[in-house]
């Protein structure tokens, strides 16, 4: 470990490379080629003539590992690596080895452990998760355990043994404040399916307990309130109410955020299905995903249905999209309408819009229908 104090104590910046493993600190700037061994390692080629051989492995949901994990991946590392682990932007893990026997020796010890490797080429490159329930006090659904349970129903796209038209990035979110963000070419982000109730017996609790203060504040149950859906009203008794305008809410959460005496209805909480996010600039440029589906029910512990329209979705790309075609560029090239029609989804005012202007915006469904 350099000694860093006297930059520390100027303020210079960190020199980073002198963290590096010296394969990679020895060829910054000069690697020149790279070529794919399978779909879950690939060979970086130096104009020193050194190779590297990275190996992609998939992540536990939220990218959450316990150090004794973490020791068994070191391990493997320091036996058969340059001593180098890598954890990405999009929820992979990356071993180095500097040669495609070691490499592959990496691959057959993460596997042991009960890792998959893969997620190149033409494959699900990822699936990240927010962390919900983990550490959230938003969260709507589990969207870690709704990740695992997709990586155990399609790691055969992660691994290759199963190909795909080109990349597949799916991102999890527990709420629609969608931490995972919108720009996977599936996005599926939990929430409550309807306006929340309250227990009038409780409310008070996060009310001004005198009317009065009506005229000087607003209650914080109602600042949050993203569209005005809560009123606060004097009542006969000199305390407060409220009042919640299901036409307007958008079933966000906000409220229940600031109050544990909102009530939402545990049986209605779902997701919303979206498609052809993506931050990259090729084919048609970055792209937000677009809602498909505003509603799929959650269904505990294997998520059924969610399961079976993430895999109509990819079934229905893999045996239409052009070589290469990301799921966003089919999507458009098609039609949305066309989509949902091909999947039988029925059209309603929540998923009408087309494709070209946001539809983001989650509203409640069930009660008022199509
Ligand atoms: S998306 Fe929602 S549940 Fe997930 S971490 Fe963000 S706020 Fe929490
Ligand atoms: S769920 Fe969101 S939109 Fe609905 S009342 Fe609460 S804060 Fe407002």
């Amino acid at each position: 470990m350099p000694d860093l104090s006297e930059r520390m104590k100027k303020k210079l910046p960190i020199p980073y490379t002198d963290f590096l493993p010296v394969q990679i600190g020895d060829n910054v700037g000069k690697w020149v080629d790279r070529r794919f061994h399978g779909h879950g390692i690939v060979e970086h080629i130096s104009s020193s003539g050194d190779h590297i051989f990275t190996v992609k492995v998939g992540s536990p949901a939220n990218v959450r590992f316990s150090t004794d994990t973490l020791r068994k991946f070191n391990k493997i590392e320091d036996e058969y690596g340059i001593g180098s682990l890598r954890f990405t932007r999009s929820g992979n893990v990356e071993l180095i080895a500097d040669s495609l026997d070691k490499a592959e020796k990496l691959k057959d010890e993460v596997e042991k452990i009960g890792f998959y490797v893969g997620g190149w080429g033409n494959t699900l490159w990822s699936i990240s998760s927010c962390t919900a329930y983990l550490t959230c006090t938003t969260a709507v659904i589990d969207s870690p355990s709704l990740t695992k349970v997709l990586y155990d129903n399609f790691y055969r796209y992660f691994t290759g043994e199963e190909e795909l038209p080109t990349k597949l990035k799916i991102s999890v979110g527990g709420c629609p404040t969608s931490c995972g963000g919108l720009v996977a070419d599936l996005v599926l982000v939990g929430h409550y399916g309807d306006a929340p109730s309250y227990d009038p017996e409780r409310i008070g609790l996060c009310l001004p307990r005198k009317a009065e203060a009506l005229d000087v504040a607003v209650p914080e149950i109602v600042n949050v309130c993203p569209v005005g859906a809560i009123d606060a009203f004097k009542k006969d008794d000199n305390t407060v109410g409220i009042n919640i305008k299901r036409e307007k809410c958008i079933a966000c959460g906000r409220c229940k955020d600031v109050c544990d005496h909102i009530i939402f209805d545990p049986d209605k909480s779902g997701v919303a299905i979206m498609v052809g996010g993506k931050s990259s600039n090729t084919g048609s440029g970055p792209e937000l995903a677009r809602v498909l589906i505003p509603w799929v029910p959650v269904t505990l512990p294997a998520y059924g249905e969610i399961v079976a329209v993430v895999r109509k979705i990819i079934d229905i790309w893999k045996k239409n999209a052009s070589d290469g075609e990301r799921l966003g560029d089919y999507v458009r090239r098609i039609g949305l309408s066309n989509l949902q029609e091909a999947m039988h989804i029925p059209v309603t005012k929540w998923n009408r819009t087309g494709f070209g202007k946001s539809t983001f915006g989650i509203r409640q469904f069930q009660e008022r229908g199509a």
